[in-house]
């Protein structure tokens, strides 16, 4: 299988080495793409949009024809999973400074943990996990809420930070950078 990457800016080789260690522990056999234009899309199975900067990767993605082919995979059921600017990105609502490409029922707050925690680690209860999966939050947006068929897999007092619809993953923090390679499992096991 291909794991593909959307590889416009951002944790893009984080995310990369993170495939390939979560297709290790799970034994199974494939690869990390990058996918920089339409014809990547095409090759793999499931998509990782990464953390960065949300208008930014939203911004290369039109310049690139991206923003059909993905929104058309996503509906035709391929796994995504849009982690922090990600998160942001596949998003329903936000504070309107992107075009959200509206793939779960969720509302999002960018940057919304305030200047002073800019960046910071939580252990982090995560529905069907059986122990905490340290999770790091880097200027990260907040789910506000979920309704219809999007579900709430992780919460912080703040909010939730993980939630669920059909094939689509979107997580408020950084799953990449920890060495844990579940969640990236987790996308994997959707394929
Ligand atoms: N603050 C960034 C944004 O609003 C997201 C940060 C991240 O992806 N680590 O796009």
């Amino acid at each position: 299988m291909r794991i593909g990457v959307l590889a416009l800016q951002g944790a893009v080789p984080e995310h990369v080495a993170a495939v390939q260690r979560a297709l290790r522990a799970s034994g199974k056999r494939g690869e990390a793409i990058l996918v920089r234009r339409p014809h990547d899309l095409e090759k793999v199975s499931a998509l990782i949009i990464p953390g960065g900067e949300s208008t930014t990767i939203s911004r290369l993605i039109d310049k690139f024809k991206l923003r059909e082919p993905i929104i058309q995979r996503a509906r035709a059921g391929m796994p995504m999973m849009g982690t922090c600017a990600g998160c942001i990105i596949v998003a329903s609502g936000g504070d309107g400074t992107i075009e959200q490409m509206k793939l779960i029922d969720a509302q999002v707050v960018r940057n919304a943990f305030g200047r002073q925690r800019e960046s910071f680690e939580r252990a982090l209860d995560i529905n069907g996990y059986d122990s905490p999966f340290c999770a790091v939050f880097i200027r990260a947006p907040i789910i506000e809420k979920v309704w219809g068929e999007c579900k709430a897999l992780a919460s912080v007092p703040e909010g939730i930070v993980m939630a669920k619809q059909g094939n689509i993953l979107a997580l408020a923090f950084h799953p990449e950078l920890t060495g844990d390679p579940r969640i990236h499992e987790m996308l994997i096991g959707m394929v």
